[in-house]
């Protein structure tokens, strides 16, 4: 079929020349034609020079760039790069670790698939389109999927209701696209979690604190742990291992339910936990000097950069509030994953929680996102979790 031809403003082709996927609309100075929503659509300089080829959306970021070079992403273009993708964890260690059967084998623009993400969850692939030009092509995604993760894949669950945009007019359905499952019990660094995907949020787990949860043990030994805005409790289970305490905080009950679940499924009936379902601001209100290890880890507070002033305030807010009340010589691992907010910006924020305070305060580490959630160079939007571990003397 014929590619509509999209041709940029002059000046505008710059930044795709530095490979940054994304096109917006005002950018664009002619469409040639009437491309349909999630249409292949190529894109042209304004002295006629092919520039790239991607999925047309009627929207602020109005093409997603699949390649720079003048090709046709067939069934093949997608095999090679799923293909890649797999690859790329292997050699990062990720796939083939006998010790993590939890890992996002797509992740979108870090992998040169804008508009996709796969996580994988023990033998389930569960995939969510933010385009209506993977969803269009969602069932040859399935059967690449299964065909690349050779008998490791005994069900594809499509998650993208809430995510594919609705003036598409395409009511999006979250369904099986292959096989089914029921829950099941997934392995990250030798801790286990029970993941449901079908009620939980996201695709059902945050793989993405992996890390960082791993780096928490570290610190917990013998301390009284805080995990605010809990959810599944993954730096909970963590902080088990060897905290005097640890009590976990979510506004939602089967946050609380879920969090508990997986304290059992390792550790059984131990008295250390307790789950608590409250507001964090409020429970924040009166816990002077009771903990000596808090994690931090709202949801996006900005999902738009018209909101981001309101964003910062709340993660001052949220970080004086801990700053302020935990016990001497305590450790915060406080966490941003607004895409519209910078790392610099998050700095800032946690800077003036502290100075408000007037204690010292010392930035220990700088975290950010595990490999299976790569950051495109070329795409500064994609490095979207950042967080830092500070110590309050
Ligand atoms: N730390 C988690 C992920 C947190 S997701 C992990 O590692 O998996 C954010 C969580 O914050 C959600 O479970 C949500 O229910 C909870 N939440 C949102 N607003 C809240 C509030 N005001 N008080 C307490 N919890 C809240």
């Amino acid at each position: 079929m014929e590619r509509i031809k999209i041709v940029l403003k002059s000046g505008k082709e710059q930044s795709v020349k530095r490979y940054h996927p994304w096109i917006f609309s005002g950018a664009i100075k002619k469409v040639y034609g009437n491309p349909a929503e999630g249409d292949l659509v190529d894109v042209y300089d304004n002295k006629d020079n092919f520039l790239a080829v991607g999925h047309y959306q009627p929207s602020s970021i109005a093409v997603r760039i699949l390649s720079f070079e003048n090709v046709n992403p067939d069934i093949e273009f997608f095999r090679n790069k799923i293909l890649k993708a797999v690859r790329y964890r292997k050699s990062t260690g990720i796939i083939g670790n006998p010790d993590l059967n939890v890992y996002r084998l797509i992740h979108g623009e870090g992998d040169g698939l804008p508009g996709l993400i796969v996580d994988y969850y023990n033998g389930v692939a569960v995939i969510q389109m933010h385009s209506l030009g993977f969803y269009r092509i969602r069932k040859e995604i399935t059967e690449l999927l299964i065909e690349l993760l050779k008998n490791q894949v005994v069900a594809v669950y499509d998650k993208s209701e809430g995510t594919i945009p609705h003036m598409s007019g395409v009511k999006a359905v979250n369904e099986y696209l292959y096989g089914s499952s029921d829950p099941v019990i997934v392995t990250e660094n030798g801790y286990k979690f029970k993941i449901d995907w079908t009620t939980g949020q996201k695709t059902g787990f945050f793989i993405d604190q992996r890390d960082n949860r791993k780096l928490l043990e570290q610190f917990s030994e013998g301390r009284t742990v805080l995990n605010m805005f809990g959810y599944t409790g993954g730096f909970s289970v963590y902080a088990m291992r060897n905290a005097a305490a640890v009590h976990t905080v979510d506004s939602s009950f089967s946050a609380i339910e879920l969090a508990n679940g997986n304290i059992r499924l390792n550790f059984g009936d131990d008295k250390r936990h307790e789950a608590f379902q409250v507001d964090a601001f409020d429970y924040l209100n009166d816990i002077r000097n009771r903990y000596d290890l808090i994690i931090l880890d709202p949801p996006a507070f900005a999902k738009h950069n018209n909101v981001l002033a309101n964003a910062l305030q709340g993660y001052k807010r949220l970080n004086m509030k801990a700053i302020e009340q935990i016990k001497p010589g305590g450790i915060i691992f406080t966490f941003s994953c607004s895409q519209v907010v910078t790392k610099e910006n998050f700095r800032k924020s946690v800077f003036a929680a502290a100075a408000n305070t007037g204690r010292n305060v010392r930035i220990i580490y700088q975290m950010s996102q595990p490999p299976d959630h790569p950051v495109n160079i070329y795409h500064p939007e994609s490095e979207y979790l950042k967080g830092l571990v500070i110590y309050v003397e």
